[in-house]
């Protein structure tokens, strides 16, 4: 909140995404270091109000598995910015792409996190809505915080626009695509869990669930996939537990895929960490 955009000092661009830039900055007096998410005024009016919507549920959040928010300022010119925690490490795509699959026991740490951040956001009725490799982010303590708040909602607002279309559709679980089918008692949580699955699956076998490696689907094929096929499987390798785990966060009906809470105490959680 005390933040004056003078105050930072920019180090370089951290990444780019959807109408916005993300920096690594300085504070000059302090010399710590944050990531800074600026939006820039003549972007679209949607992009804009979404920066708004994730500086209202980052201002509402307090937790180690959450991204940090340290300050939030609208320059003259219009620009919106938001201080974020650095995030040294990267993202777990980043992750991925530079060090190859993961290991069961580094999922397991890896579930263990996002699901206390998932268990912590969805008490607080908020619905992540875009979880994915590019949204959580890694620092040296190899600490997993959820990210990206862009298309998230708070569910006290009405459940009827928790059914649009945001987010990145390859994640997307099927009762978002057709909620008279798989809607079960739709509540917008579920979807989390389906996207942490995907994510999961993702990581280990190193290309997304749903498509042979390095195909990249048109939106049509990869809907029917979701909608129509049954769940991936994990290759014969995998151990039972792991195979579990997937499948409760992976239930085609909403209704029956696990909360983040009982995903907490699935056995496969309890495997023995390896270096992250
Ligand atoms: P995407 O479509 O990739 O999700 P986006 O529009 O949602 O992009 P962000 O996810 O907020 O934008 O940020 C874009 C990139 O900036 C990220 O992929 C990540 O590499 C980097 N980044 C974002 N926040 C941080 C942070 N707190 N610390 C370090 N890097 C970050
Ligand atoms: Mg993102």
């Amino acid at each position: 909140a005390d933040f004056a955009p003078n105050d930072l000092e920019t180090l370089q661009v951290l990444g780019h995404g959807n109408g916005g830039t993300v920096y690594k900055v300085r504070h000059k007096h302090t010399s710590v270091v944050y990531a800074l998410k600026v939006v820039h005024s003549d972007s679209d009016p949607m992009i804009r109000r979404q920066v708004r919507r994730e500086m209202d549920i980052l201002r509402r959040t307090d937790s180690p598995y959450v991204v940090r928010c340290h300050g939030f300022f609208e320059k003259p010119s219009g620009d919106v910015a938001i201080v974020m925690e650095y995030m040294d490490v990267g993202t777990l795509d980043t992750l991925l792409k530079k060090n190859g699959t993961f290991s069961e026991a580094q999922l397991a740490v890896v579930a263990r996190q996002v699901l206390n951040g998932l268990s912590y956001l969805h008490a607080h009725k908020i619905v992540h809505r875009d979880i994915k490799p590019s949204n959580l982010l890694v620092n040296q303590k190899m600490e997993v915080k959820i990210g990206d708040f862009g298309v998230s909602k708070m569910m006290c607002r009405t459940l009827d626009a928790c059914n649009s279309y945001v987010g990145t559709c390859a994640y997307m679980s099927p009762e978002r695509f057709d909620p008279d089918t798989y809607g079960g008692n739709y509540n917008g949580y579920s979807g989390d869990i389906w996207s942490l699955g995907l994510t999961l699956f993702e990581l280990y076998v190193g290309h997304f669930p749903f498509l042979p490696a390095g195909q990249r689907p048109d939106w049509a094929t990869l809907m029917c996939a979701i909608c129509f096929g049954d769940p991936p499987t994990l290759p014969g390798q995998a151990s039972l537990e792991f195979r579990s785990f997937i499948d409760c966060c992976l239930k085609k009906e909403s209704s029956e895929r696990w909360s983040a809470s009982q995903l907490l105490s699935h056995p496969f959680l309890s495997k023995k960490s390896g270096n992250c």
